[in-house]
């Protein structure tokens, strides 16, 4: 096609998910001032349909960051120096939250798990028994970075029945949308999310919400720009402390209009088809998937074939056919691929980016059944 008129790389990618143009079109607008009522409104019923999404009664904060923002804002509010924390780790989301707790001086135990597992009851028990006085479980639902998705549901009960003092802290910034994750029911005490993963809007926004015994371990901590108390004084009233980002906010309530009505569980078995699909259709080809147990509903990670490694594919596929797939991050850099289906994606997007990968195996002579990724994929969403 004509280098001029060519459109950008399709989005595969865990974040930035492709924006419907709907959502787009929103953009062009003159921006809206963020202290008029008008506004209030917009931004009032954005943190309601987050709600619904969180499935909590507690209004989400909107903060005007990416979603380490918000990371950063749980570790600042509720926690102080020397508190003793637990920490999941098996990605590079996991070792976000080993940053964080570092840099604000928490002591921290850490909780590896080997890339492409997930963690276990017993290994979050055995390491909040090792502290005095454990503070807060740090953890994600899905580890973007390797495809799993943590037994959350499992862990909060276990956590809630024997340690019921513990701040549960999910970063559940790629998990929200994807699946359904009950916060109030669960006992989570903060919930975070972003922008760009499962609502389909650009990056810029982070949504953080808090339980109410959570706000009891409010931290003495200095803090200004991600002083969460300050925030919600003015949010309950629709306005923010500082200017938010009130096109994405716009954009976000488009989203989240169209998302809300769907719900949390027609979402969530959505995203399950189509993560279902995506795992047995690489199967069926012979391709490894990374992420064996407990795969993430957002992506699905797998180890391309030697004949078409995870350099060449990832290359190939954007040069040639215009989609942009997420390779792996630090260690597993050129060993995995990282397909998303993550928001505004549906059962036509995965055929269309599977027919992609496809041809671009056919294109490096990989040898396996022809057509059989697309037509198990076809199977598996009609089920
Ligand atoms: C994308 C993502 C984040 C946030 O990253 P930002 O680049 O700061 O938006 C945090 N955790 C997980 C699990 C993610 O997927």
């Amino acid at each position: 096609m004509d280098e001029i008129i060519r459109e950008r790389p399709k989005l595969l990618t865990p974040g930035p998910t492709p924006v419907p143009l709907p959502i787009r079109r929103v953009a062009l607008e003159e921006p809206i001032f963020h202290r008029s009522k008008d506004f209030a409104e917009i931004f009032l019923r954005c943190r309601q349909n987050l709600a619904k999404l969180f499935q909590t009664k507690n209004l989400p904060l909107i903060l005007t960051s990416s979603g380490t923002g918000a990371l950063e804002s749980a570790v600042v509010n509720f926690t102080n120096p020397g508190d003793e924390v637990s920490i999941v780790v098996g990605g590079k989301f996991g070792e976000r939250w080993q940053k964080l707790n570092a840099s604000y001086q928490c002591v921290s135990d850490s909780i590896k798990v080997d890339e492409g597992s997930h963690v276990t009851v017993e290994q979050v028990d055995a390491s909040l028994r090792k502290h005095n006085s454990p503070k807060v479980l740090f953890i994600q639902a899905s580890e973007t970075s390797t495809g799993i998705y943590h037994p959350i549901e499992q862990i909060c009960d276990h956590v809630r029945r024997n340690f019921k003092d513990v701040i549960i802290v999910v970063d559940a910034v790629s998990a929200i949308c994807a699946h359904d994750i009950k916060m109030d029911a669960w006992g989570i005490d903060v919930l975070i999310s972003g922008s760009q993963k499962g609502f389909g809007v650009p990056p810029g926004l982070a949504f953080i919400a808090v339980s109410d015994r959570c706000w009891n371990q409010y931290s003495e901590r200095p803090k200004f720009y991600f002083d969460l108390k300050n925030e919600t004084k003015g949010q309950d009233d629709g306005v923010s402390a500082w200017t938010t980002a009130t096109t994405l906010v716009q954009q976000l309530d488009l989203a989240l209009t169209s998302l809300a009505a769907k719900g949390p569980e027609e979402l969530a078995s959505d995203h399950a088809r189509m993560s279902q699909a995506a795992r047995s259709a690489f199967q069926a080809a012979g391709i490894e998937l990374f992420a064996k147990e407990s795969p993430s509903h957002a992506l699905t990670s797998f180890i391309p074939p030697k004949e078409c490694d995870a350099t060449t594919m990832q290359k190939h596929l954007r040069d040639h056919y215009r989609f942009q797939i997420a390779g792996g991050q630090g260690g597993l850099k050129g060993k995995i691929l990282r397909l998303a289906h993550l928001g505004f994606f549906d059962d036509f997007d995965l055929i269309t980016a599977l027919t992609a990968i496809e041809k671009t195996l056919m294109d490096h002579k990989y040898s396996y059944d022809h057509g059989v990724i697309i037509s198990t994929a076809l199977k598996k969403l009609s089920l």
